[in-house]
């Protein structure tokens, strides 16, 4: 159940083990949350990632599957938020370029630590680390956790790493820029020393401003599209789930299609649907701890909006991917790399946002939604507002509205001891009825814990002498084997 990568890795691996394999999916295409919008037909045309966007070079199951696939040759560098330049960001006393917001970030840190922490003297090297940082939290976390984060930064964080050498670490012809992965690396203590909600934080806001990013040529879709070509068996789109019965011998999947409402009887299944569209589903033969479960996981919400624009305008500014952290209730603005036909314009992703500011986005009207953000970023850049520049729009809410998924599963605040009793909780089988979906992985919101969840569910069938081991690999790539 369910055509996201989870989905589709649990039906392909089963596949390879003898299996005869249906996948049901509710909607009309395949991908789930990895989901490229193409402005115009044909591979020509511009294309923008409503969904997931980038791939770090240490999510190793997910690189497999490139390479399986034969798309290794379509990895591209993903430039990332902070790493171009010439991009924007906004500082208390407005928008400055990257490469000039080094001042004007260390005077709001200071300023803020007067408030916060008078009397307090740092070195000059601890302030640039807590004015970068800052300015990280702010351009990623979401509302709810930015002043807890930044205040957690201030009293916690700042004391610790005023007792490490810094230097080392420092950047750029005045020391005024930090590189923080490398500091992190070196200095694990400093995460040891965190609070919880600010450690558990720190991996996602240090992988999405790394530098160790990939992204997909063509589209990120390619790689739920190319799986699903793989599969022997029907993926049938257009087929909801409505209702699902677990019992000791089988599972009873009642399924919405065309209209009529039918019921498929199953040896076994993999559930692969996000726990929030579950609870719509009329479940019966779960117990108690599953249906808590079901209601406990976190989902953070996320909204996207893309405009197609007539000429990518912001390489005269030097912009050539990247983004800038345009706050406000648009918050971020990416780049995407322009490489579809010259002439068909560029696709520019407007604001991509978490939390609070995407549901509040994601509760307006599209038209509504893309008034707003071309007003706010208009302020940025004036070029949007010119008549003919914005040749279209486009937005999704993966929030509480949207009909087959909900934004992404988190455990930020979570101990390590908590994250993993509530995957595993997650995770667990009833009978015959599997789990999987990037929520019941280490790796929640990313591609590659929905690929984990699935080897993962392979697995437990495999343990439940459902499902022979997989084949020994002949000359090709064994994902599942090697990891
Ligand atoms: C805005 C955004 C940005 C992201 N950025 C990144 C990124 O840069 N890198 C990264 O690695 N990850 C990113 N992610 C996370 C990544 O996209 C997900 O972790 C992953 O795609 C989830 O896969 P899945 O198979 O678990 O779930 P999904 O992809 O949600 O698959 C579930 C499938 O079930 C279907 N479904 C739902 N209800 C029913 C029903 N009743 N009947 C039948 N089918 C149903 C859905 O239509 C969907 O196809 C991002 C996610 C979002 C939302």
């Amino acid at each position: 159940m369910g055509a996201g990568m989870a989905g589709l890795v649990a039906a392909y691996e089963l596949e390879r083990r003898g299996c005869r394999v249906e996948v049901l999916e509710g909607s009309h295409r395949v991908g789930g949350r990895v989901h490229t919008h193409r402005f115009g037909p044909g591979p020509g045309a511009p294309a923008v990632e409503l969904g997931a966007m980038r791939i770090p070079t240490h999510h190793r199951r997910t690189l497999e599957y490139i390479r399986l696939l034969g798309l290794e040759g379509e990895l591209r560098p993903f430039t990332t938020l902070l790493s171009e330049e010439n991009a924007y960001l906004r500082t208390a006393g407005g928008f400055v370029r990257i490469r000039d917001a080094a001042r004007p970030l260390c005077e709001g840190f200071r300023r803020e630590l007067e408030i916060h922490r008078p009397g307090l003297r740092q070195a000059h090297e601890v302030t640039v680390v807590g004015a970068w940082l800052t300015a990280v939290v702010d351009a990623i976390a979401p509302p709810d956790l930015r002043e807890a984060l930044r205040d957690d930064l201030r009293r916690q964080l700042l004391d610790l790493v005023a007792c490490v050498d810094l230097l080392p670490h420092l950047r750029g012809a005045a020391g005024d820029r930090v590189d923080l992965h490398a500091l992190f690396a070196a200095h694990p203590a400093l995460r040891a020393g965190c609070s919880r909600r600010l450690n558990s934080f720190l991996d996602d806001i240090l992988t999405e401003t790394s530098p160790a990013l990939l992204r997909l040529h063509g589209g990120m879709d390619r790689l739920p599209r190319a799986l699903a070509a793989r599969l022997a068996g029907p993926v049938r789109l257009g087929h909801r789930v409505v209702g699902l019965r677990s019992r000791r011998d089988e599972v009873l999947v009642r399924v919405r299609a065309g209209g009529r409402t039918t019921v498929r009887r199953a040896d076994f299944a993999v559930c692969a649907l996000p726990f929030p569209a579950l609870r719509r589903i009329h479940l019966s033969g779960l117990d108690a701890d599953k249906l808590a479960v079901l209601d406990a996981v976190h989902y953070c919400p996320a909204t996207k909006v893309a405009f197609h624009c007539r000429e990518p305008f912001w390489r005269a500014y030097g912009i050539e991917g990247g983004a800038s952290y345009t706050g406000g209730s648009i918050r971020q603005t990416y780049y995407p790399a322009v490489d579809g036909t010259p002439g068909r314009g560029a696709a520019l992703l407007a604001s991509y946002t978490i939390g609070e500011e995407a549901a509040r986005l994601g509760r307006l009207s599209p038209r509504r939604r893309h008034r707003l953000v071309l007003e706010e970023l208009g302020a940025v850049h004036p070029e949007l507002l010119r008549p003919g520049m914005v040749l279209g729009a486009v937005s999704t809410a993966w929030g509480d509205g949207s009909r087959w998924s909900v934004g992404c599963a988190t455990r930020w605040g979570k101990s390590p001891e908590e994250c993993e009793a509530e995957r595993a909780r997650a995770a667990r089988p009833v009978n015959r009825l599997f789990f999987a979906g990037e929520h019941c992985s280490t790796a929640p919101a990313w591609i590659e814990g929905a690929v984990e969840s699935a080897l993962e569910a392979v697995e437990r069938l495999v343990a439940h002498g459902a499902v022979h081991r997989a084949p020994a690999a002949h000359g090709h790539h064994d994902p599942a084997g090697a990891l």
